[in-house]
């Protein structure tokens, strides 16, 4: 590994792709003529809205953003739009959720504090192992919109099939999942996505929605907390988070320098295979989810003994591999593999669990 760099599996903030990496630095003193790093810049400059509107760009380009959709960057993280997404989308004051793990159980309570709450299916009963069959499910005609947490970072559970929400507007937190596959946005209303899993530095969540479900009528809401501050304000209402921007920019742009969604999506399953493989072959190791429901960015697996698992865990960490600790909700181990993470990483790590399990016959 370059620059004394170790192989990263951590869940968020996650290892960035190394290209971007070393076009930051080569542009750290000095962006490009301005004279300034960007992290000096005014946000209102010409050279920063560039960096913005690239960014943008990029991002439609690769995902194929329909012009009927508005790219909103905004601060707070992924967790903010817990809160965000129910008080401006709650209309009739009611939404549909769909309760898969860690993370869709934290939306469920913010959104509680909003308005009226109908889980209409969950996989609690056997431990958020697997996501429930939701192709008719009994959604209130007055529901303003089913929520979906399309990949559960914690459980390392994704959605391989979206809900039949029978024509409501469908929600989507793809944090941990965002552009490592194709996605037709035309299938949402809303999609959002915390850009320090797949994308970039933390505190910034991108917000791709729908332009009829920005409303004008919200003005008791914090103006800050509604959608149509940042959408009218090109995402710089106040100063945003333009390191964080300058980076996913960066990112979006790699991808597409790659060959895009398909050919990282083609990758992410190449690396998932091996981890998988690996796991399904070994007497020590199991994964934790059903195989038709697993992620291909967060692997949980276990031994079945705390101590064994804590002991993989220090034995990965001694060869050089970082953060393979499982979250502490459901302990165990967890091998975050990231678009970032290349295809050597994920081997070397299946040597290294390889040569535990031998050496504990
Ligand atoms: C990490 C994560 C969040 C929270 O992101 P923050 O940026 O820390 O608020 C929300 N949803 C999912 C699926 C996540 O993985």
């Amino acid at each position: 590994m370059k620059y004394g760099r170790t192989y990263n599996f951590s869940a968020g903030p996650a290892t960035m792709p190394e290209p971007v990496l070393e076009e930051i630095r080569d542009e750290m003193m000095n962006y490009r003529g301005s004279g300034m790093c960007v992290m000096e810049m005014s946000h209102r400059s010409k050279v920063f809205q560039q960096i913005v509107d690239e960014a943008e760009q990029d991002l439609r380009d690769l995902m194929g953003i329909p012009d009927n959709y508005k790219v909103l960057f905004i601060q707070g993280g992924a967790t903010l739009q817990f809160s965000m997404i129910p008080m401006n989308l709650m209309k009739n004051g009611k939404a549909v959720y769909i309760e898969t793990g860690a993370w869709s159980k934290k939306a469920i309570a913010e959104a509680k504090k909003v308005g009226e709450v109908v889980v209409a299916a969950s996989s609690k009963d056997k431990n958020y192992t697997y996501v429930p069959d939701c192709s008719d499910l009994d959604i209130p005609e007055d529901a303003d919109y089913v929520y979906i947490c399309e990949n559960e970072t914690i459980h390392g559970v994704t959605w391989n099939k979206l809900p039949n929400t029978k024509g409501h507007v469908l929600v989507s937190d793809q944090s941990s999942m965002f552009l490592s596959r194709p996605c037709n946005v035309s299938d949402y209303g809303l999609i959002y996505a915390g850009v320090q899993k797949n994308v970039g530095p933390a505190g910034m969540v991108v917000v791709i929605i729908r332009k009829d479900l920005i409303r004008d009528d919200l003005t008791q809401l914090p103006v800050y907390l509604q959608f149509k501050t940042h959408a009218d304000a090109g995402s710089m209402y106040n100063t945003p988070n333009c390191w964080a921007i300058y980076c996913c920019g960066k990112v979006f742009k790699y991808l597409k320098s790659i060959g895009g969604l398909e050919a990282m999506d083609k990758l992410n399953q190449e690396k998932a295979k091996v981890m998988y493989d690996f796991l399904d072959g070994s007497k020590l190791f199991q994964g934790t989810v059903v195989p038709q429901d697993r992620s291909l960015m967060n692997v949980p697996f276990v031994t079945g003994d705390k101590d064994l698992d804590a002991e993989v865990v220090a034995y990965t960490k001694a060869a050089g591999f970082e953060n393979l600790k499982g979250h502490k909700s459901v302990g165990g181990l967890r091998a975050s593999i990231y678009n970032a993470m290349p295809k050597e990483g994920v081997e070397a790590l299946v040597e290294c669990l390889k040569k535990f399990e031998a050496e504990h016959k």
